[in-house]
């Protein structure tokens, strides 16, 4: 017997001879001990084969049988019929097998779909801790233990309406979308209630969400929801990972990697916010934990909701075209009001500072003096973006990326935000020596600062990456602000998310043009996604709310948009760009970024790629044309990316644009491996990438 194996590394399986002693023992799913190179490693089996040549197993293709020379370990006889010797498997240390067929089936799909191999997908879906040759400690999660009342709400008429069209569905995708407080988590309560003995899967786009999310859960469903998310420490994740495993748990919450929990029967899938760009991982394995999730529900043929504000523009399109159904809340739960919004400009306005305007100072002071809370957003973290030194205009840049370091005042260091290096500035400028340094721009710790000088009796609170970085430090920013011990909470866009604070009756955008003219073609929906998510966190409660928007560029057209909360008119404007620009959803793309490490090889490598590009181009254009069928496939290209250096890699990219998704796939790998043998370069592709730059 031979059994297929897949390790959590970057490649596909290997083939293993199985000993007789183990044969009964080695189930598709099960964890195998196995040599490999010099030692050992822990692996999945995949596929078994008992007699014949091929491979199979849960219903996967036939393992590929890698003949990569650097591969140790051999492989499995080749169909040209050379005969390699095959090592042993070692031991088998499950009973039963530990990884549910439809996943196994599903992280294929990843490997496949992404352009990368089986193995980078099993190793983002299950914790590392699973592979480790010994038994898992127990994890303990710290989270405070009091589970609040449940509360009962009588559902709104389109809430009804909504839950009994997903109520009565076995399987197929849904579009819940619902202005900000319309109650869409009710509806997923509900349904998950719904489901008689099946499990769910919730996915949210911020570790920060989860902990209000998890309490609204665990109010309904008690100790049976597990959670999961980057701040676990390796035993917690283990632990929670096998209460999903082993149906201890009725509903799995996490951010993207929850979209492999291990549930055997899942029932539903359902993605919060699903317009979130933070469910796309953006190194390593570039996947859509959304488009992941819709793959999953359709291998496990059950349903799947997407839920939002402000839909993605891809899935709004697809819920018009029919692909997915279309469920709507027009309507605030109790009726309350949406929030009034107001456009602040800033070239005319009264200030108070640079970061704040009169106006906003006032209704801050009096929020504050009316006993509610505000939200104050800045999409930029750090002090300011950056020094310059008034004499010679030099600012400084990271020496391995092509971008201006931020300032960060409280450990007094220039930060790269791409690389995470950072270095000490001088007193003097480094270039003239000048001593007139400036700090140009602002970052949320200034604005901080600045409020906290303006308004000294105010307790603030400030919510960024910096500020969270520790265990747990989100959860406590969270309850001190239901607990009203924060008056104004400030920080970047993890503050707009999906956070429910009824006492929250103001909420403001500093510098909104941080987040305009993005050289990327979703930066306009972006921006208006989240505006309208931050206008959503005000007057939740019985208080209704107002949102200021303080900017230098009033006129841009995608204000008046959010200034009415109008996500139709938003879509249209915005569909027919794209239609015209044949972009997604008119289209598919994967880009494919080219890097290297000298600046002047730059010249002479993108020569050689050009030209072997237009070389199997032109091959399949004139293929294409004698099959007298029509050309739907175009390449952009190669050109300098828009952030040109990272990380000491200068940065080319090609975009390859489609209509279908399968065809650009293969298109995609016809050419990279044409580019495969170009020297001193590295190749990543990006499957459906969300940003451009
Ligand atoms: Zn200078
Ligand atoms: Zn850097």
């Amino acid at each position: 017997m031979q059994a297929n194996i897949l390790f959590p590394i970057n490649t596909e399986g290997f083939t293993y001879l199985v000993p007789e002693k183990l044969e009964i023992k080695v189930k598709i799913g099960s964890r195998v001990l196995a040599p490999f190179k010099r030692g050992k490693k822990v692996g999945i089996v995949v596929g078994i084969n008992e007699n014949t040549d091929m491979l199979v197993g849960a219903g996967l293709a036939p393992a590929r049988i890698d003949t990569n020379k650097r591969a140790t370990v051999k492989v499995a006889p080749t169909k040209n019929g050379k005969e390699i010797t095959l090592k042993s498997i070692e031991s088998v240390l499950d009973e039963e097998p530990l990884i549910p067929d439809n996943l196994l089936k599903l992280i294929q799909w990843v490997g496949q779909y992404y352009m990368s191999t089986s193995g980078l997908a099993l190793k983002n879906a299950v914790p590392s801790g699973i592979f480790e040759d010994k038994k898992s400690g127990r994890g303990r999660i710290t989270y405070d233990d009091a589970i609040k009342p449940v509360n009962i709400f009588k559902l709104t008429y389109e809430q009804e309406k909504a839950l009994s069209e997903i109520n009565k569905a076995q399987s197929g995708a849904f579009l819940l979308h619902g202005v900000t407080g319309s109650g869409k988590t009710e509806i997923y309560i509900r349904a998950i209630e719904a489901l008689g003995g099946r499990e769910a899967i919730v996915l949210v786009p911020e570790i920060a969400l989860t902990t209000q999310i998890v309490d609204r859960f665990r109010s309904r469903f008690q100790e049976k929801v597990a959670f999961f998310h980057s701040g676990l420490s390796p035993g917690e994740r283990i632990s929670q990972w096998r209460k999903i495993r082993n149906s201890e748990v009725k509903v799995a919450i996490g951010v993207r990697s929850a979209v492999f929990a291990p549930f055997k029967n899942p029932g539903l899938i359902i993605i919060d916010e699903e317009h979130e760009t933070s469910y796309k991982q953006f190194e390593g394995l570039k996947y859509s934990a959304r488009d992941v999730a819709l793959a999953r529900a359709k291998i496990e043929g059950i349903k799947i909701i997407l839920g939002s504000a402000t839909p993605s523009v891809e899935s709004f399109y697809h819920a018009k075209k029919g692909k997915l159904t279309y469920l709507e809340l027009t309507q605030r739960i109790e009726q309350k009001p949406m929030p009034r919004v107001e456009i602040i400009d800033m070239t005319r306005e009264d200030k108070e500072s640079f970061s704040y305007s009169k106006k906003l100072l006032n209704v801050l002071k009096e929020n504050l003096s009316e006993g509610h809370q505000s939200l104050i957003m800045l999409n930029r973290r750090g002090y300011s973006p950056f020094l310059m030194c008034m004499d010679c205009g030099y600012t400084y840049k990271c020496p391995a990326c092509s971008i201006t370091l931020t300032y960060h005042k409280d450990t007094k260091t220039l930060n790269c935000h791409y690389c995470n290096s950072f270095l000490k500035p001088q007193d003097d400028c480094p270039q003239c020596k000048g001593i007139k340094i400036k700090y140009i721009g602002l970052g949320t710790q200034r604005v901080e600062e600045d409020l906290n000088a303006l308004i000294p009796e105010l307790s603030l609170k400030r919510m960024d990456r910096d500020t969270t970085r520790k265990k747990l430090s989100h959860y406590r920013i969270v309850k001190d602000m239901e607990e009203k011990k924060i008056d104004v909470l400030l920080g970047t866009q993890m503050i707009a998310k999906g956070h429910d604070f009824p006492d929250v009756t103001v909420a403001a955008v500093v510098f909104a043009d941080v987040a305009l003219n993005l050289p990327d073609f979703r930066s306009s929906e972006r921006t208006f996604q989240l505006f309208t998510q931050l206008a959503g966190r005000a007057g939740r409660g019985d208080v209704s709310g107002a949102v200021y928007i303080q900017t230098y560029e009033p006129e841009y057209y995608v204000f008046d948009y959010v200034r009415n909360q109008d996500y139709t008119g938003f879509y249209q404007k915005e569909i027919e760009l794209r239609k015209e620009l044949s972009y997604p959803p008119f289209s598919k793309l994967i880009r494919v970024v080219l890097s290297f490490r000298n600046k002047e090889d730059g010249v002479k490598i993108m020569k050689s790629v050009s030209a072997r590009i237009k070389k199997i181009t032109w091959h399949q254009n004139s293929k294409l044309k004698t099959q007298n069928s029509k050309f739907d496939f175009e390449i952009l290209g190669p050109s300098p990316a828009s952030i040109e250096k990272i990380r000491n890699y200068w940065r080319w990219h090609l975009i390859l644009k489609g209509k279908n998704s399968k065809s650009l796939r293969q298109k995609a790998a016809e050419i990279i491996e044409t580019l495969k043998d170009i020297k001193d370069i590295k190749i990543d592709v990006d499957v459906d990438p969300i940003n451009l730059l």
